[in-house]
């Protein structure tokens, strides 16, 4: 028994748009759509409207990766501000972790934006990041190791996140040194992790922290 082979099709491009994956801007190919719209009585307005959700794969021309996106619709809606935005249900942004300084910003940001491409220069961006961390903080060490180890015992990064930083240092200098082996996909989402932990202990967690203490003063003039 054989299922139908769908076979690939002429392809239908959309307005340009933002490749999630690889950040180029083109029309990308509509591969699918999925819809759930079909006419829907609306009690208080006595009238039937076409209302629903359309799902849309897209086919990313320059990486060959795929879009999952999706979209309210109702009749009513027109093209016009009142209908609600395509929303991006893969690949999932990164969120920056907050209270980062401009120039460590920056360089994860950079980081971000190879992330889905090339997973050994992710590495490589992703131990700069690392680095500046220990300089903006003032670590000291002979290497990066024990420079981890000093934000440790100054109560700056928990120490059990030493043990974590070393494994991606570790990671990262596959990543350097491509003859020791290539950093793969696989590896990517742990870089992630150990590298967003880094940042959100350092700078987002310190940084939330003082907002919250700023709230309570304004909180506590305010019952003086
Ligand atoms: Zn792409």
């Amino acid at each position: 028994m054989t299922m139908g082979i769908p076979k690939k099709q002429k392809p239908e491009f959309t307005d340009p748009r933002k490749c999630g994956h690889c950040g180029n801007f083109a029309p990308m190919i509509r591969g699918a759509v999925y819809s759930t719209v079909e006419p829907t009585y609306d009690q208080q307005m006595n009238a039937t409207f076409d209302e629903g959700l359309i799902y849309q794969i897209l086919d990313c021309p320059s990486c060959g990766k795929v879009t999952l996106t999706k979209l309210p619709y109702h009749d009513l809606w027109s093209d016009g501000e009142d209908a609600p935005e395509m929303v991006v249900l893969f690949p999932t942004d990164d969120k920056l972790p907050v209270g980062l300084p401009d120039t460590i910003k920056k360089a994860y940001e950079a980081a971000l934006k190879v992330r889905n491409i090339d997973a050994n220069a992710y590495g490589v961006l992703v131990g700069r990041v690392l680095e500046m961390v220990c300089e903006n903080r003032e670590a000291k060490g002979k290497d990066m190791n024990s420079k981890l180890a000093d934000l440790a015992s100054k109560g700056e990064i928990p120490s059990n996140l030493v043990g974590v930083a070393n494994g991606l240092r570790n990671l990262r200098n596959v990543g350097a040194h491509a003859a020791l082996g290539e950093l793969t996909s696989d590896e990517v989402p742990i870089l992630s992790s150990l590298t967003k932990a880094i940042l959100e202990y350092v700078y987002s967690a310190p940084h939330l922290a003082r907002i919250a203490q700023e709230k309570l003063d304004k909180l506590k003039k305010k019952h003086k």
